[in-house]
């Protein structure tokens, strides 16, 4: 019955890379161990892929770390029935995590061959609760807006604005600040038009890169 051989290495991802370093949220160690990884990674990546760490995708681009992954979606804070958005589609990984237990999750990649190979992969995972878009996620997605949160996966120099605009009140954006090379991970609370930042960690992320005004 178990065709997955890698089912082994991914528990002991879980336990090892995301459990024992204080991730313990149970949907998130669920989820993590539910969605298989080493269909987001190329061929030739494989073997590698419930290692700790990034591994390239193509286009210059890269599959966030598990632990990173875990928790970003841990900083969330979200409740069944969410819904969210995500700027930086990528392989797709962190979307499957997320859609493991948000109602909806809305992606944005700028990379349209990047955006076409996660949507196929996730279609053949049979996920039917995301929209993917093409373009400049710095915006978000005000016809989609509020959202219950909205995660960052690649490294901005400076909040965008329009983000913390398409919060619910209450909830959080997740996001690396800063750098290059290396970023502060923030949790970012809206509270009416307060917004409140919580260091979570130091994180490595490729550069969000933001469009000319148009
Ligand atoms: N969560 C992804 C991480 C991908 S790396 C995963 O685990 O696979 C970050 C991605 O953000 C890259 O694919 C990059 O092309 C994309 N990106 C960079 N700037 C962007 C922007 N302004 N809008 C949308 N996507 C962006």
């Amino acid at each position: 019955m178990n065709s997955d051989p890698f089912a082994v290495a991914r528990l002991d991802m879980v336990d090892r890379q995301i459990r024992r370093r204080g991730i313990s949220e149970p949907k998130v160690l669920e989820a993590m161990e539910r969605v298989e990884r080493h269909r987001f990674v190329p061929e030739d990546h494989r073997q590698l892929a419930y290692e700790d760490s990034a591994l390239p995708i193509g286009s210059g681009q890269s599959i966030s770390q598990p632990y990173i992954v875990a928790a970003m979606t841990e900083a969330l804070e979200l409740a069944s029935g969410c819904r969210v958005l995500e700027v930086g589609t990528g392989s797709g990984y962190q979307t499957a995590v997320l859609a493991e237990f948000a109602a909806e999750v809305f992606t944005i990649e700028r990379l349209p061959e990047l955006s076409a190979a996660a949507q196929t992969v996730l279609e053949a995972l049979d996920y039917d609760n995301i929209e993917f878009r093409v373009g400049d996620g710095s915006r978000g997605w005000p016809e989609e807006a509020p959202f219950d949160g909205i995660m960052v996966t690649a490294a901005a120099a400076r909040v965008p604005e329009q983000l913390l605009e398409q919060l619910a009140e209450g909830s959080c954006l997740v996001i690396p600040v800063g750098g290059p090379p290396d970023q502060d991970l923030l949790q970012i609370r809206r509270s009416g038009n307060d917004f409140e930042r919580k260091f979570i960690t130091r994180c490595r992320f490729v550069p969000l890169i933001e469009d000319e005004a148009s």
